[in-house]
């Protein structure tokens, strides 16, 4: 049995799929804003999607995830002040929204595969969706939730008294002080843009009843969940940013075209920090994949970084950590091939026994640090088998580390046809065919690899 925390209701929750018939489960999550590289802490989010759905397939669910690129309509604030993001980087960089728009997605996905994370099944654009946002915005004006201004379609909040529910605030204390700027002709602070009268510069603009405007950034997340899901899904995710206004908004747009809160479980993940503090363009410390791989990282020792703290606990990044994390992944896959082709057999009951533990962990809401830990258990087991190797690899299809990438303690990677003869020698030692294995430690020196015979096996390096 699932049990994941659902930040709607604060507890930790038995999860119950909608379409039990066919024990598909759908989701949502909120994607990137491709203005810019993303960072590591955006990649968080992701390897935190790709674990839950990982652990839902291995639970035997199907699945049917959406994930959106917002390629218009991301304020600089996440509240409907400043400029669209997409447009500011446009400026900045001298080049179209729309060149932008492509470049920042086909770095994303590249990133998000050097990171094992699988793509949803629907990947969905923000621009290819206006006639489906604009319907959604028209139903709430009809249901009676929205009003309009000079400039654009507000959501009326005072209208909606479940609003605030996911972030509990309490709608009486927010005073219309409390924003430096007010704007005048909104009837609530909190009421927000559904749809934006576009000013005469903005490039991205949608001809619509109300004029040429562009949607604002939770009208997509709700048209678009709606269109590939329906009314209502099983799972939404995002970061902890997400809850206060993003998805507080998402709910109410929902509850006002539909009458319903869009999802069952709202998942968030918590925040990576760095050296303890904020990712910060000033602190020049906002870093990517890329920039990890230029340190002689390797992307999935950030997965590895990322199973090292609970989902919903702030994570701390810093250079001597993810280093750390590369040793212990280098380690890890070493010890994983010490059980390849290994002779003892294990009996049934403790393999399941192990699985139950492993298979506990990951249900109790996406326990990956302890999932880890029994993974580092069968590791380290000195009765070398093939039912462990085999076992660890069923592992691995939730944490994808590629752990059975055969490398040396040094994290120098061997290729295919040198394990392969590494393979053979092992059976040749294991038959005590001590001519065949001289003859193939020859072929490795050929090759440009020394090997040495140790307690715990064979070792290899570069000759
Ligand atoms: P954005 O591209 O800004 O829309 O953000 C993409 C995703 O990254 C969202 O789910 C955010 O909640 C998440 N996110 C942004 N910053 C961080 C961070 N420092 N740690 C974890 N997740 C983050
Ligand atoms: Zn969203």
């Amino acid at each position: 049995m699932l049990y994941i925390y659902n930040t709607l209701t604060r507890k930790k929750e038995e999860f119950k799929p909608i379409d039990k018939e066919n024990n598909v489960v759908k989701i949502y999550t909120c994607g990137p804003t491709v203005y810019n590289y993303a960072h590591i802490g955006n990649m968080r989010a992701y390897i935190f999607m790709d674990t839950l759905r990982k652990i839902l397939k291995y639970d035997g669910y199907k699945l049917n995830h959406v994930m959106n690129i917002t390629d218009v309509g991301h304020l600089t604030s996440d509240a409907d002040e400043g400029e669209d993001k997409m447009e500011k980087s446009a400026r900045e960089k001298k080049m179209s929204v729309y060149d932008i728009a492509k470049m920042y997605t086909e770095c994303f996905l590249k990133d998000i595969a050097k990171l094992n994370i699988e793509t949803p099944e629907h990947v969905v654009k923000a621009t290819d969706h206006i006639k489906e946002m604009e319907e959604y915005v028209d139903k709430i004006v009809k249901n009676g939730y929205a009003y309009e201004t000079s400039k654009g379609i507000y959501f009326d909040t005072s209208k909606l008294p479940s609003y605030g529910e996911l972030s509990k605030v309490n709608l009486n204390d927010q005073k219309a002080g409390a924003r430096i700027e007010v704007d005048k002709e909104k009837k609530n602070p909190l009421d927000f843009a559904l749809w934006i009268k576009s000013p005469e510069e903005h490039i991205m603009k949608w001809d619509s009843k109300y004029g040429l405007c562009y949607p604002g950034w939770h009208i997509e997340c709700s048209a678009m969940s709606n269109k590939y899901l329906g009314e209502k899904f099983d799972i939404h995710t995002g970061g902890v940013d997400h809850i206060p206004i993003h998805h507080e908004n998402e709910i109410a747009q929902a509850k006002g075209a539909t009458g319903k809160n869009p999802a069952n479980y709202w998942m968030h993940v918590e925040f990576l920090l760095i050296d303890n503090g904020k990712m910060s363009k000033s602190l020049g410390n906002v870093y990517t994949i890329e920039d990890l791989e230029k340190k002689g990282i390797e992307p999935l020792a950030y997965r590895y970084l990322f199973y090292t703290s609970h989902y919903r606990n702030k994570l701390n990044f810093t250079w001597d950590a993810i280093k750390s994390a590369q040793t212990s992944l280098n380690n890890l896959r070493q010890l994983t091939n010490m059980h390849k082709n290994g002779q003892n057999k294990v009996e049934d009951k403790i393999l399941e026994e192990i699985e139950n533990k492993f298979s506990d962990a990951i249900n109790d809401d996406i326990n990956m640090p302890v999932a880890l830990s029994i993974v580092w258990e069968v590791a380290k087991n000195k009765d070398y088998s093939e039912d462990y190797y085999n076992l660890i690899k069923k592992f691995d299809k939730i944490l994808s580390l590629n752990l059975d990438k055969y490398q040396n303690e040094e994290g120098l990677e061997i290729p295919e046809d040198v394990t392969k003869i590494l393979d053979e020698r092992k059976l040749a030692r294991d038959k005590k065919d001590f001519q065949k294995s001289d003859l193939l430690r020859d072929k490795l020196k050929d090759m440009g690899y020394l090997v040495k015979d140790t307690k715990e096996g064979q070792k290899i390096e570069r000759a």
